[in-house]
């Protein structure tokens, strides 16, 4: 049983600010509040360069406007002050090309928190495979995890790395989910994040999947500690407010088994934390 000094705090959420978001700001900040949150860190899409798919022509994931979505937040942080803790953020897509623009852009805004994400590998989402059905499922996260690698370095100021486990949401099977096969990949990036006091990030949507996802995040996490990482978030990742902070307590309680005391998010690109 927790007490009613227990915080919840999000780091990661998408209202309809972004392309894929669904529900309006203010219908989550009201879910949140309802679903006992004491901050929401809302953080809306920025892909440069990511591609428009056949079938997708209406999503444009490179468009966020900033200054409506400035507006809207700072009106909304007002009318809830005194119930929760309102953050703007963003979600900044990686690739290697556009880094400078990408850096460029996340600098320049005056975001509250900056998350970086690799959704593409050989220049299209990871989503859709057939790009990369050349590669092997193993040979795939290989390189992508160099990606992360390679793009974070161009892009220092960032908070978060988001869902590590992405690229093995939709390539190969379950054997393929197993983290001892790239722990040797991710050390350099999990020693840059422990280095820089970044944060890597637990992904609800991530852990809603099961399987071996939940033991990838794991293995993960423990083998960041065991790489002095101290920084941790967690993110639904919602797109809409209907089922806002399910699964939340499931990624508490793997921080804690994981040997995690507290975890962080970010206002103003300072890590603020809350209690495990
Ligand atoms: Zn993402
Ligand atoms: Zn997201």
């Amino acid at each position: 049983m927790r007490g009613n000094d227990h915080m919840r705090a999000d780091s990661h959420l998408h209202s309809a600010f972004s392309t894929d978001g669904v529900s309006e700001m203010e219908e989550l900040v009201r879910a949140g509040i309802a679903q006992g949150f004491s901050c929401m860190i809302f953080t809306e899409h920025k892909d440069i360069g990511m591609p428009k798919e056949e079938g997708e022509e209406d999503y444009d994931f490179s468009a966020l406007d900033t200054d409506a979505y400035f507006r809207r937040g700072r009106e909304l942080r007002e009318k809830y002050a005194g119930q929760i803790k309102i953050g703007l953020g963003v979600e900044a897509g990686m690739l290697a090309e556009r880094m400078p623009e990408i850096d460029a852009f996340v600098r320049s805004a005056g975001f509250d928190e900056i998350i970086a994400s690799q959704h593409l590998i050989l220049g299209h989402d990871c989503y859709w495979t057939k790009y990369y059905a050349h590669l092997s499922p193993q040979e795939a996260a290989h390189r992508w995890i160099g990606d992360i690698y390679r793009n974070l370095s161009a892009m220092p100021e960032y908070d978060i790395l988001a869902h590590p486990d992405y690229l093995l949401r939709y390539a190969g099977q379950e054997e393929d989910r197993r983290y001892a096969l790239y722990s040797d990949s991710y050390a350099p990036v999990l020693r840059m994040l422990a280095e820089n006091g970044k944060a890597l990030e637990v992904n609800i949507g991530s852990l809603r999947r099961g399987g071996n996802i939940t033991v990838f995040y794991q293995d993960i996490l423990r083998h960041y500690r065991d790489l002095g990482g101290e920084l941790v978030s967690i993110g639904t990742d919602a797109h809409s407010a209907e089922g806002y902070g399910t699964g939340f307590e499931m990624a508490e309680e793997m921080l804690r088994i994981c040997g995690f005391r507290f975890y962080a998010y970010f206002v103003n690109r300072a890590p603020e934390t809350v209690k495990l």
